[in-house]
């Protein structure tokens, strides 16, 4: 299996080395907004355990990151006011990763507003 890679941009920010805006920590996850939004309030939770994707990640974390992510969900569609939700999680080059640090894509939805490309 490829090793973790600590010079991935969200091991980064989770060293304070790059900026970010924060909606969610503890200490077991960080959620924050997506730099390239694809639809407004496009949100990343990752967990701060380094894990590369589905196939490596504890399946603890990603129960618990599972959680945060409904929560921090719940949170970001009354604050978009979106009337629907769509998680993503890419995991490998084919399933659409690129960057190399587990992460859920949070996407508030609203009737009639599609995903930006
Ligand atoms: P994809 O780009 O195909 O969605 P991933 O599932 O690996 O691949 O998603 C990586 C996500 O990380 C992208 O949505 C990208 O916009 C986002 N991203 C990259 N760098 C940053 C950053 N510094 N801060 C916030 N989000 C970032």
């Amino acid at each position: 299996m490829t090793a973790y890679d600590p010079n991935n941009i969200f091991a980064k920010i989770l060293r304070g080395e790059i900026p970010n805006h924060t909606v969610h920590e503890d200490e077991r996850t960080l959620a924050f907004m997506d730099i390239m939004p694809v639809v407004d309030g496009h949100c990343l939770v990752i967990p701060k355990k380094p894990a590369r994707n589905i196939f490596d990640v504890d399946p603890g974390e990603l129960g618990y990151l599972a959680q945060v992510a409904q929560k921090v969900s719940i949170a970001a569609c009354t604050a978009f006011g979106a009337d629907g939700h769509t998680l993503r999680l890419h995991s490998g080059e084919s399933g659409g990763q690129e960057v190399f640090h587990i992460h859920f894509h949070l996407l508030p939805m609203k009737t009639g507003v599609p995903l930006r490309p």
